[in-house]
């Protein structure tokens, strides 16, 4: 069957792709969503929504649930499934960064708040103390917040990992992002040992947060790799994961291997519960922090239930 030809957002890089029908996010632009994008631009913040052109945008934002992108908008990785923009950062943190999310989160209301940032490899701590100063401003103006990181490797420094865990975050999400086998060509300058490594760190320092990771499909990985990846994941102590279809942001990214099925999707899911992780969000469209906040919820409210 012929697939459409479609545009996801606003990015007319994208008409290039054919999705197949389960792919496909209808983009409405309502005044919401427009009021959202000028309150970012006046408190000069960035979302990876945006940033990453996100196919869920339309339906998070209508939502008021958006990904605050700390640290810039350039990253020093240049990570072949990305949309966000590569290079060396010219600036240092904005000082002010921490305060101005914790406002626009209050602003709109959010009970649940996911950061997450470029990579800043040039930075000495990989922007660790940023993020724990914007978890703190977050906890400072709402106490009843709860907050996700979502982070780079910061290269394996476990100091790095120290320093956002001590600032209290409730769910600390660094993703793996595929098989090992293709991380030479999806991911360089990652290796999943490294990233094993941090999750593993995080689950130490924080006991009884919420530890959590994601891959995408699509890349050319089978059935039996992604399985070997969340075994590995489930050694290291993450309790939720999300699974996702990979989608090419443009013509100089990766192409799309395959599109996994939404059964297949399901079944990962099943898969994945019977390893024992307490949450599982798999889907064609899920990404990390597609409904992120329902997801800590859905965690916490088991755990209440079993004390
Ligand atoms: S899934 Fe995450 S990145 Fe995508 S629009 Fe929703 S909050 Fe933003």
């Amino acid at each position: 069957m012929k697939q459409p030809t479609v545009r996801i957002g606003a990015d007319r890089s994208l008409e290039h792709q054919r999705l197949p029908a389960h792919c496909i996010r209808p983009q409405r632009r309502t005044p919401q969503i427009a009021s959202l994008e000028r309150m970012l631009r006046q408190k000069g913040l960035h979302s990876v929504c945006e940033e990453a052109r996100c196919p869920n945008r339309s339906e998070c934002w209508s939502r008021k649930h958006v990904t605050f992108m700390l640290l810039g908008r350039v990253c020093t990785r240049a990570c072949r499934f990305c949309a966000v923009s590569t290079g060396m950062p010219d600036a240092a943190p904005d000082p002010d960064e921490p305060l101005q999310v914790a406002r626009a989160a209050a602003s709109l209301g959010l009970s649940h708040v996911v950061l997450t940032s470029v990579n800043r490899d040039d930075l000495p701590d990989g922007g660790a103390s940023h993020y724990a100063a914007t978890v703190r401003a977050l906890k400072d103006e709402a106490s009843a917040v709860s907050v996700e990181v979502l982070t780079p490797d910061f290269q394996g420094d476990r100091r790095s990992v120290e320093r956002v865990c001590a600032a209290s975050p409730d769910v600390f999400n660094h993703n793996v992002e595929t098989v090992p086998r293709l991380y030479k060509r999806v991911r360089p300058g990652a290796r999943l040992e490294r990233s094993l490594d941090v999750l593993a760190h995080a689950r130490r320092m924080r006991p009884t947060a919420v530890v959590k990771s994601g891959l995408m499909v699509g890349l050319g990985e089978n059935e039996e790799e992604v399985v070997e990846v969340l075994e590995h994941l489930r050694r290291a102590g993450v309790d939720s994961v999300t699974i996702g279809q990979y989608l090419r942001p443009s013509r100089h990214h990766l192409p799309v291997d395959r599109y996994w099925e939404p059964h297949e999707f399901q079944e990962l899911a099943v898969l994945a519960r019977a390893m024992g992780f307490a949450q599982v969000a798999s889907g064609p469209l899920v990404r990390s922090s597609y409904r992120a906040g329902d997801a800590y919820d859905e965690i916490s409210a088991n755990r209440s239930a079993e004390e």
